[in-house]
């Protein structure tokens, strides 16, 4: 139930139209809210996730926050719930077949993972390779999480607590993507259901001039944490 888990699995809602709401599009993966400020309440505590998994059509996954704004299960993350789709798809596979397995997913989701749930992944994909299964994952994200953050370290140095798990998921091979510019925004508007003809309000949407100026900011945030790993 998803009042009990706080989150809220709308695979049922496949044929009818877009995923995402145009909504929710709006509010949760196309806001244009500056990192930090939540004066104007654009940063929402909810996330949502749509996810293909091998050969299936995109479904959604989204956490639910209670009335106080928080979601009702923390550590309950989308990525998580995810992950224990993943892993149940894998033991399925595996007794019809004593084959190595080969696992392929891409996401889009309005957040960047935290550095729990990247913890959490990179821990899946050492155990998935330890058992003879190949796990690719493509990550696309429209916003990262709090990547201002910072921890102190044991060194005494602040560290970006969530900027150091995407690196460790770079680390790992997984294919992480800023969602960003018109063309990406049309391929999650595909995998999302819209239509290439009924595209142009949503696209409108992501394209705002604070959006754009923000957009510029995330492609050069995620370029310095790539370069951080791989130069
Ligand atoms: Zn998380």
């Amino acid at each position: 139930m998803a009042g009990l888990t706080g989150l809220e699995d709308a695979t049922e809602n496949l044929n009818i139209g877009p995923l995402v709401s145009l909504n929710d599009f709006k509010e949760c993966f196309a806001h244009d809210g500056k990192y930090g400020d939540n004066a104007q309440n654009k940063w929402k505590s909810k996330t949502i996730l749509i996810y293909k998994l091998g050969d299936n059509p995109f479904r959604k996954l989204e956490n639910v926050p209670n009335m106080f704004g928080q979601v009702v299960s923390p550590g309950k993350h989308a990525e998580i719930v995810l992950i224990e789709k993943i892993q149940t798809e894998i033991e399925n596979r595996r007794m019809r077949s004593q084959h190595p397995i080969h696992v392929k997913v891409e996401i889009y989701i309005s957040y960047s993972p935290c550095h729990d749930c990247s913890n959490t992944i990179v821990n899946f994909i050492e155990k998935c390779n330890r058992e003879w299964c190949i796990f690719d994952i493509k990550m696309n994200f429209s916003n990262f999480y709090k990547h201002y953050e910072c921890l102190r370290n044991s060194a005494g140095q602040h560290v970006p607590v969530h900027n150091e798990g995407l690196r460790k998921l770079l680390l790992k091979r997984v294919m992480l993507q800023p969602v960003t510019g018109k063309e990406k925004w049309e391929n999650f508007l595909s995998a999302n259901g819209v239509p290439v003809q009924k595209q142009a309000d949503r696209l409108a949407i992501a394209s705002s001039q604070e959006r754009i100026t923000r957009e510029v900011d995330d492609n050069n945030l995620f370029l310095k944490i790539y370069n951080s790993v791989f130069h």
